[in-house]
């Protein structure tokens, strides 16, 4: 219909200005189309990574949830000169494919890929952290948040993707271990009163919460 042209036009208009993909960028995303599950976050949310941890202005963040180093490129993009990203994967398939994008990006020095669980690299990590992004295992989401919070700083930024699964966390007529355990993580970040949390309707829905600083 002429009203969803006219949508997509607009989707174009504000992605063109503050989400547009780079040369490398692209290329990272064309690696994933063809070599592994197209599972990165999108551009918008991206975009709202680095724009988040700018305000936080932070130089040590922690990524669970590696993948091809997509996000890792926002975030490392994000940071000063003597920032770091410490980012943790399972696959060291995908390790490897990210640390050669990382080196590609100019991160390499900044940012060290952990291959391993991301539940044991946690116990060799120590804070503080200014920023965590959680983007791994659906079902350890809520253990993600135990062990994640006491590495942030106050007035640091806990962000986690996929609050929405396309829709089945929302839904009381769906339990699945992905969705129950995502639900069991928005009700925490919702009620902790340590934190004040939203979800950004970005992509699959990003949270954002901060550790109250007082
Ligand atoms: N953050 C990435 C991005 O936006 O470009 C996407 C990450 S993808 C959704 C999830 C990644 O977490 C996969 O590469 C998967 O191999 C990894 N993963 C799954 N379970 C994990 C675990 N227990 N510990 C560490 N990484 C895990």
């Amino acid at each position: 219909s002429e009203a969803n042209a006219g949508h997509t036009d607009a989707q174009q208009f504000w992605a063109d200005r503050f989400w547009a993909e780079d040369e490398l960028l692209t290329a990272l995303r064309a690696d994933i189309v063809a070599r592994a599950p197209q599972i990165q976050i999108k551009a918008e949310a991206g975009a709202a990574l680095a724009t988040l941890l700018r305000a936080a202005g932070a130089r040590r963040v922690l990524e669970i949830g590696t993948l091809f180093g997509y996000s890792g490129v926002w975030i490392g993009r994000a940071l000063p000169s003597d920032g770091r990203l410490d980012t943790l994967e399972l696959s060291a398939e995908h390790a490897e494919a990210a640390r050669g994008w990382f080196d590609r990006a100019g991160l390499g020095e900044q940012v060290t890929v952990h291959v391993g669980a991301a539940l044991d690299t946690l116990r060799t990590l120590s804070g503080p952290y200014d920023a965590v992004f959680i983007d791994a295992d659906k079902t350890e989401y809520p253990t993600y948040l135990d062990r994640c919070l006491p590495l942030l700083r106050p007035g640091g930024l806990l962000i986690a993707d996929n609050l929405f699964r396309r829709g089945a966390v929302a839904d009381p007529t769906v339990s699945d271990p992905r969705a129950d355990a995502v639900r069991v993580f928005a009700d925490r970040i919702a009620a902790d009163p340590r934190l004040q949390s939203t979800v950004l309707p970005l992509g699959d829905g990003l949270s954002v919460s901060v550790l109250i600083d007082d």
